[in-house]
């Protein structure tokens, strides 16, 4: 019981992304990307106190990732890891009005971190931010790995995503969604771009071909507004996995996890 991971997120998607990972007694937010008082709320309906988080890990400096970093780390007193870039990022970002003069914590890619029982380990992600990382998570027998803002899959994103027992993977944007999009054209050629994000297909390319039997769970995470639905997601990577001979459900669960309101609870075996 007391061993179980268990992990909510919070919120994901352009709008605001944060993750929550922990056990019955304490845990870690992965990304602050949403208002201070929006956090609270969820975590007042979800029963988790402030006082349990024990650190906050922050991929990049984009808004929809450090929007509440300020009152975690300065209000509440909680620790904010960090690559010494991103916190440059955020010291530098006019949005980020309550800067980390005491909470912050710098961090290096392919060190890991011990924060009680999880051994926490960043790793380089292509994104057009300050710097961007992903993360292994590693908890008694458990590996989660969070990637999330990837211009493309490179050899060392592709290394960790493998290592995964349970995986948040983004699935930004269908293309065609997205090329037809009124979106302006610098924008479109952005996101697509090897240092903007993943669209639907690329996730499901990757997981049909490097499947190892040892991914029990799948969530598709910081789908765009107005460029993605979330059957449109579910459907690229489910087929894509169905068509390499993986049964959904079956050998592996796969999620879309909604954007702006809290997911279930997921116990981790
Ligand atoms: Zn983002
Ligand atoms: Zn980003």
């Amino acid at each position: 019981m007391g061993m179980t991971l268990q992990f909510l997120s919070i919120a994901s998607g352009s709008s605001g992304n944060c993750y929550y990972l922990g056990t019955d007694n304490y845990g870690i937010l992965f990304d602050a990307g949403v208002s201070l008082n929006t956090l609270k709320k969820a975590m007042k309906e979800k029963s988790i106190r402030m006082e349990a988080i024990m650190a906050v890990f922050i991929t990049h400096d984009h808004a929809d990732h450090i929007k509440s970093v300020g009152g975690l780390g300065e209000v509440h007193g909680i620790p904010v890891y960090a690559t010494q870039a991103v916190h440059a990022g955020i010291e530098s970002n006019r949005y980020v009005t309550v800067k980390l003069p005491t909470s912050r914590r710098i961090i290096e890619k392919d060190r890991t971190v011990t924060i009680k029982d999880f051994n926490i380990t960043a790793f380089n992600v292509p994104h057009d931010a300050s710097d961007c990382v992903g993360y292994l998570i590693q908890y008694k027998h458990h590996h989660f790995v969070i990637a999330t803002d990837i211009g493309r899959i490179d050899q060392t994103v592709g290394e960790y995503i493998r290592k995964a027992n349970h995986l948040i993977i983004e699935a930004n944007y269908d293309r065609e969604m997205l090329l037809r999009g009124n979106y302006p054209l610098f924008l479109k050629e952005r996101i697509t771009s090897g240092k903007g994000h993943l669209c639907n297909t690329e996730t499901a390319v990757f997981l049909a071909t490097h499947f190892d039997s040892h991914l029990k769970n799948i969530w598709l995470c910081h789908l765009s507004k107005h460029n993605n639905l979330p059957s449109l997601a579910y459907e690229a990577v489910g087929k894509a996995l169905e068509q390499s001979g993986i049964r959904v459900g079956e050998d592996v669960n796969l999620t879309v996890l909604p954007r702006s309101v809290p997911s279930e609870w997921y116990y981790l075996e």
